[in-house]
């Protein structure tokens, strides 16, 4: 199937394939059609599997085929809800690039810069606004955005903003829109929350799904290094300084941790920037961009400032410690091998990760090869502890307490232990490294 067989506008054909795009992803071959038709769509895809332009190459189409009066300032009449700043700026690229070749006009307004300039570019007016809830709210309030014509909402990454407490926000916004609309909503997952949300918004949408969903491309190799909490930053630095990388993002559960991390591979004598939310944009813009330029070498994110980016050719993610939400190690890892190119994602997994870990293989149907590096062989008297989630509260795993606790020789029997493991020298990095035959 081909761009134009979904039958879009030329401006958008030429558009596509400047960006050197030759034929439709799963999602857009699905979704595209429905958008076109005006249906209400609830579309289950995550990053990296061409949604953003699966959503907006029909929304620029509907707008650009619809004459609007030009009295007076243009209205806005899409407008696309993401939940964090850096999802929200490549979302505005991507509206930009697919519509270059129309005479439609997009702004981006999110927090943690100054407003004037947002104000500024909406006042001249815009057709199509993509936003954070926050910051838009803001504008509502001081009259530079209004909603009452909007024709069509995306509610980008709706889990998210669920998971970040955008909910009130989320309805506030909805209450100043027009009740005759098209709504477009994205989720990676389908929570009862989402389910709910969803039921009162959308009208009889049709329902789209990529197969990709907690599948991990095959282009990405993975692999498990079991090693004691305490020695985990040592070990990175360890991993990154013997095999050269220049290119790693790095995660870690908690906005704490990922400053702790990225200040002690400085001191490691390893270039290092930390982005999550605490961190003013100004901040986050410029560690992205020193990141993807090769001017830092590790860029430590939390799972929420990372969740949309778009890194290309990024080959190396670490997970410094494993996610809370078995879902978001199919999110990190799907970071690196975008694009037909080839990553490797290394997790960095200490005892009282155990639980965790064994979701994920559940998660992604398969078994995730241990690699035990020798000088860093985990202490088997450790005992496991309850994970600090950064969040005032302990999460409790419920797995039973046998198959948490190391075996009591190191390269013990327990087929459940990422300690267990034979030999291999010839670690995949060149490391000298212990393999387990469930590998
Ligand atoms: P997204 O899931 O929207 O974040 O897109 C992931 C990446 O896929 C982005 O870098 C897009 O530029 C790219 N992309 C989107 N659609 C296509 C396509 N049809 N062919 C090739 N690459 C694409």
């Amino acid at each position: 199937m081909s761009f134009k067989s979904l039958g879009l506008r030329a401006e958008l054909l030429r558009a596509v394939s400047e960006k050197g795009y030759t034929a439709p992803t799963p999602i857009q071959k699905q979704a595209i059609p429905y958008i076109l038709e005006g249906r209400d769509l609830m579309g289950g895809a995550q990053t990296g599997t061409g949604k953003t332009a699966g959503f907006t190459l029909p929304l620029l189409h509907r707008l650009a085929s619809k004459e609007v009066s030009q009295k007076g300032r243009r209205p806005i009449r899409a407008l696309v809800l993401t939940p964090t700043r850096e999802l929200a700026a490549q979302v505005a690229d991507s509206v930009r690039d697919y519509g270059q070749h129309l005479s439609l006009r997009s702004a981006v307004v999110f927090g943690g810069v100054s407003i004037n300039p947002q104000k500024q570019k909406l006042i001249k007016g815009v057709d199509v606004l993509i936003a954070t809830p926050g910051r838009l709210l803001d504008h509502v309030g001081q009259k530079t955005a209004d909603l009452s014509n909007i024709e069509i909402l995306v509610l980008d990454e709706a889990d998210r903003m669920l998971d970040m407490g955008f909910i009130h926000d989320i309805r506030r916004v909805l209450a100043l829109l027009p009740k005759q609309k098209q709504t477009l909503l994205f989720s990676a997952t389908f929570s009862k929350e989402i389910k709910q949300l969803s039921s009162g918004l959308l009208n009889s949408p049709a329902l789209v799904e990529v197969a990709t969903e907690n599948t991990a491309s095959d282009l990405v190799s993975q692999v498990v290094h079991p090693v004691d909490k305490s020695r985990k930053r040592e070990l990175l630095s360890y991993l990154i300084g013997s095999n050269n990388w220049k290119q790693v993002l790095v995660f870690n559960r908690t906005k704490h941790s990922a400053n702790r991390l990225a200040k002690q591979l400085e001191s490691d004598g390893i270039s290092a920037a930390a982005i999550h939310g605490n961190k003013s944009q100004g901040a986050r813009t410029k560690a992205l961009a020193d990141f993807k330029l090769g001017k830092v070498r590790v860029l430590v994110a939390t799972d929420i400032a990372a969740r949309g980016l778009d890194i290309s050719q990024l080959p190396h993610v670490v997970n410094f410690d494993l996610p809370n939400v078995a879902e978001d190690y199919v999110h990190r890892i799907g970071r690196t091998g975008r694009a037909g190119n080839e990553g490797e994602a290394m997790s960095l997994v200490c005892i009282d990760e155990h639980k965790l870990l064994r979701d994920i293989e559940k998660l992604i149907k398969r078994d995730i090869p241990k690699v035990v590096i020798d000088e860093f062989l985990p202490d088997p008297s450790i005992k496991a502890e309850p994970i600090n989630t950064g969040r005032g509260q302990q999460q409790q795993r419920k797995s039973k307490p046998s198959r948490n606790k190391p075996s009591s020789k190191r390269g013990g029997s327990s087929p459940s232990s990422p300690y267990n493991g034979r030999s291999n020298n010839q670690g995949r990095s060149g490391n000298r490294a212990r393999q387990s035959s469930r590998g």
